[in-house]
């Protein structure tokens, strides 16, 4: 069993595309562009905040997270922990962008709320995501559909890194567009390569190896 950590960010590369996640994780690509880079400087700034207590809420930043059964490691920007019997605990994670139809960010927070709960041993019911480019908060329910698609990306996530092997391109040439790696990945050239022919020859030269 490959009993590698996954990162915990890494999961928002997974769920957008898995040809990105591969490209990072396993082909250790990066090209940075200026929603990359805007999203670097915002969690910095928000991680390098000190705790602070206001009433009955404690604001922890920069929190360190790590769950064994699930394999994840990393770093949440907010944790905001609410005293009571038992204590509330709610996750806030910042972007630079704007709310998305999409789960790509909704998963990243419930894979940080699974740590959460593993960690303090708790249940965690609700989080945050704070939109840089709208200023606000949106609330996010740790429903069970929510948690049934964070598994299921982090055990793909899993899966991929033990392959070894880089998938083809997403079908949603939409996503490409707004890709930072796509002068790296050159999915136009990758789909009109009829891939069928470029993977049987780099599978009967593996097995020759
Ligand atoms: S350019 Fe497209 S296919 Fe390539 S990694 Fe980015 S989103 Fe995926």
């Amino acid at each position: 069993m490959d009993d590698r950590m996954l990162a915990i960010s890494a999961l928002q590369h997974y769920a957008y595309c898995p040809r990105q996640f591969a490209l990072i994780h396993l082909e250790q690509a990066w090209e940075e562009n200026r929603f990359t880079a805007e999203g670097r400087v915002l969690h910095e700034r928000v991680d390098s905040g000190v705790a602070e207590q206001r009433r009955g809420t404690r604001s922890e930043r920069g929190v360190l997270l790590l769950s064994q059964q699930y394999r994840l490691t990393g770093k949440m920007d907010l944790l905001e922990i609410e005293s009571g019997d038992p204590p509330r605990f709610f996750p806030v994670e910042y972007k630079r962008g704007k709310p998305k139809v999409e789960d790509w960010d909704r998963i990243q927070l419930c894979a940080q709320a699974l740590c959460i709960e593993e960690m303090r041993d708790t249940r965690v019911t609700e989080g945050a995501i704070w939109y840089w480019e709208v200023r606000r908060r949106e609330p996010v329910v740790m429903d069970d559909a929510l948690r049934a698609t964070t598994v299921a990306a982090i055990e793909g996530a899993h899966a991929l890194l033990a392959s070894g092997k880089t998938p083809p391109p997403t079908e949603d040439v939409k996503r490409c567009r707004a890709c930072s790696l796509v002068d790296l990945c050159e999915p136009d050239t990758f789909r009109r390569d009829h891939s069928a022919h470029y993977v049987n020859v780099n599978e009967l030269f593996t097995e020759q190896e």
